[in-house]
């Protein structure tokens, strides 16, 4: 066993997630709490896998409904219309403006189903003990956080959409049902990833090392 396998946990240390300070626990120790300021202490974060699956599983059943459902409606003198994001998309690109249309497709269809299936992929690679990797699916962990983060860029694309609209005084915009869906989707999907505890993608690597030298 080489050093860069030995995880804090199997050393019986933790860090508290509140105040960061380090600390030995006898393992199992569910019920610890941090000597310094009181928050509970634990080796991983508990349940990480069941959580981000539920998170997960609400987001991917809200996205269907994100891209099924009018996401807006425009009424102006020329008449009514209810847009889907696809539509949307199509309109901004029959319409010329193709930075814009590939901005929201990127924003909103394509970034959050990438993020759903990336958190799957690390779900069930963590679950099926995969040792492939480890260093890939990190990378792969920390670009959907950092995507996470970024994620008002979507709610910056409607409003960009809204201004656009209301140039033309004379028509109105509206969010429709799927506007909500889709900001579901994008904070269920923050919060799978911060669910989800990528050491666990690490412990696997290291058990296989441990019992295989
Ligand atoms: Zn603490």
């Amino acid at each position: 066993m080489t050093d860069r396998n030995i995880s804090a946990a199997r050393c019986g240390l933790t860090l508290c997630h509140d105040c960061g300070l380090l600390t030995r626990l006898a393992p199992p120790a569910h019920e610890a709490l941090c000597p310094r300021c009181g928050a509970h202490l634990h080796f991983r974060k508990p349940a990480s896998i069941a959580r981000t699956w539920a998170l997960l599983i609400a987001a991917m059943v809200l996205y269907i409904p994100a891209n099924v459902l009018p996401v807006m409606y425009t009424s102006s003198l020329f008449g009514a219309q209810r847009d889907t994001i696809m539509s949307g998309v199509v309109y901004l690109w029959t319409s010329g403006s193709w930075s814009l249309a590939i901005i929201v497709f990127i924003a909103s269809v394509a970034v959050p189903m990438l993020k759903i299936i990336a958190l799957a992929y690390l779900l069930l690679s963590v679950q099926f003990h995969s040792t492939r990797q480890p260093e890939q699916r990190a990378r792969i962990y920390r670009i959907v956080e950092f995507v996470g983060r970024w994620s008002m860029l979507d709610i910056y694309v409607i409003t960009v959409l809204v201004a656009l609209v209301q140039f033309d005084a004379l028509a109105t915009i509206k969010a429709g049902p799927a506007a909500l869906a889709f900001g579901a989707v994008v904070v269920l999907t923050m919060f799978a990833a911060m669910a989800f505890d990528p050491r666990l993608i690490w412990d696997t690597a290291e058990e296989r090392h441990v019992h295989t030298p």
